[in-house]
């Protein structure tokens, strides 16, 4: 009975309420028991037979690591042994501008080529056997899959930042326990991983490191076939090949189709997609930066950095032993480092910082009204008028456009001519809220919360 109890919890708070952050571990901790489905509303985990008592230790730690639940991150930060504190990006020893001085790494990177020069070094130091990352599947178009190798060519030629919902932890039980693997994933998956090593240690110890790269908005599929309607092609099956940051930093998206046409779009201009696509799980999550990870790395967002063009990344290192790495890469010349301090670092993300620290909170206290939601240990006081008028503003405008009548009127629309639009929108509305944002989140204060969650960590 009891296993019949645990897999009605799964569906009760999480994925009937649409709660999913989409991350495979249902598939990836169980025997055949789940499996990662697609649907318009990302991929969700399917039951595929019935739940037998051996599955209960399974499913245990199913909803004990599943992000969809939430995760007491204040409490866990006690479990990060760095140096200094911070509500906003988490723990941390240092925090860096950097970039790779491998042209063919920083070249193909999404920002700076911080994470792939991390891997590489991880290998050919042997701190770890393998790494595991997302990578596109051979051959295919928006279809993805882990990437479990040890092989350097393939390090070095892994897809770039894929804004697709996808999962990363489906494949955990494949993993040998006597071999040494670092993870690579977007924030929530680092979490996810991170509460496994703590509340399991002897079973996840094979998993050595964990990189998060900073994630601010994800997407639904659908978010390309849109695009691709708004520059007269039909179908995903008439394109060869999909880069989301090709060129120069910050990049654009790139489509190639199989007559050889060839589209792009800058990627400021190709974030007028977000409004259409974005996935609920990113809108219910307080962290941005990944702030269970041993190092984490985002954008370098700045106006003289952007200006400058070539790729640069933020990172915020949490670890000795990444310190230790980052700081052996500069003396071998293999990473360029620049020292930054926090007031910096947050000036690099304020929008997205607030948009997870507070805004969060306003929607999944709306959302608490209509079923179960995500439960954290932390939560903004204050929050003034002005800023739940804004997100009241940002509500209605993401339900307008996620809706599918108003989806397909605009699919038809040219893609420039959206981008433009959007970003012209974006500058205005971003001057109109930053001061009530940037008022906000320098005023920021938060309470502790003790939920049911928080005590299933004691
Ligand atoms: C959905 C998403 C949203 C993001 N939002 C922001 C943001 O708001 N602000 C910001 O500063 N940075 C954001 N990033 C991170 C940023 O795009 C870069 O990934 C990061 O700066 C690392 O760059 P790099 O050049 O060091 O990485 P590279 O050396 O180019 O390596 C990229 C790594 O990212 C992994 N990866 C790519 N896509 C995914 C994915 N969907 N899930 C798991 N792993 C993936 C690849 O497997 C590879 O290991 C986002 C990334 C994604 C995927
Ligand atoms: S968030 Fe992950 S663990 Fe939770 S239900 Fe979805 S796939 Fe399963």
């Amino acid at each position: 009975m009891e296993q019949k109890i645990l897999v009605k919890k799964i569906f009760q708070d999480v994925i009937n309420p649409g709660n999913c952050f989409h991350c495979g571990l249902c598939e990836g901790l169980s025997k055949k028991l789940f499996k990662m489905s697609d649907s318009v509303r990302g991929p969700i985990p399917k039951l595929i037979r019935k739940p037998i008592l051996k599955d209960i230790p399974d499913l245990k730690k199913i909803l004990h690591a599943c992000p969809g639940r939430g995760f007491p991150y204040n409490y866990l930060s006690t479990k990060i042994h760095s140096k200094k504190k911070s509500k906003l990006v988490g723990n941390y020893n240092d925090l860096f501008v950097a970039s790779s001085n491998k042209k063919d790494i920083r070249q193909k990177s999404s920002s700076g080529g911080v994470v792939r020069s991390l891997l590489i070094e991880l290998i050919k130091s042997k701190k770890v056997d393998f790494v595991c990352m997302l990578d596109g599947k051979k051959n295919k178009v928006l279809d993805f899959d882990l990437l479990i190798t040890n092989n350097l060519n393939k390090i070095l030629n892994v897809s770039q930042s894929i804004y697709q919902t996808t999962p990363l932890l489906h494949r955990l039980k494949n993993l040998k326990k006597n071999k040494r693997y670092v993870f690579v994933g977007l924030p929530e998956h680092i979490a996810s991983l991170k509460v496994l090593k703590l509340s399991y240690p002897k079973e996840f110890d094979h998993i050595k490191i964990l990189i998060s790269i900073y994630s601010g908005t994800n997407m639904y599929p659908g978010a390309i076939e849109f695009y691709l309607k708004g520059n007269g092609i039909k179908t995903l099956k008439d394109v060869r090949k999909i880069n989301w940051r090709y060129g120069e930093w910050p990049g654009k998206l790139r489509i190639i189709t199989k007559t050889n046409r060839i589209l792009s779009l800058k990627k400021f201009y190709y974030n007028y997609l977000i409004p259409f696509f974005i996935s609920k799980n990113c809108l219910i999550t307080p962290d941005f930066t990944g702030e269970l990870s041993d190092i984490s790395v985002g954008d370098a967002w700045s106006p003289k950095l952007e200006s400058k063009g070539y790729g640069y990344s933020v990172i915020i290192s949490r670890s000795k032993l990444l310190d230790k790495i980052i700081n052996n890469l500069q003396k071998k010349n293999i990473l360029s480092l620049k020292k930054i301090n926090l007031i910096n670092a947050i000036k690099m993300h304020a929008h997205m910082l607030e948009f997870k620290k507070v805004g969060s909170f306003l929607r999944i206290e709306k959302l608490k009204k209509k079923g179960p939601v995500p439960q954290y240990d932390l939560e903004p006081v204050n929050v003034t008028f002005s800023r739940r008028l804004i997100e009241i503003i940002i509500g209605i405008i993401i339900s307008f456009a996620s809706s599918n009548i108003i989806k397909s009127s605009f699919s038809f629309i040219n893609s420039n001519f959206m981008g433009y639009l959007f970003q012209s929108l974006r500058k205005f509305w971003k001057h109109m809220s930053k001061p009530t944002k940037r008022k906000g989140l320098k005023n920021l204060k938060f309470i502790k919360v003790n939920n049911n969650r928080l005590k299933e960590f004691f």
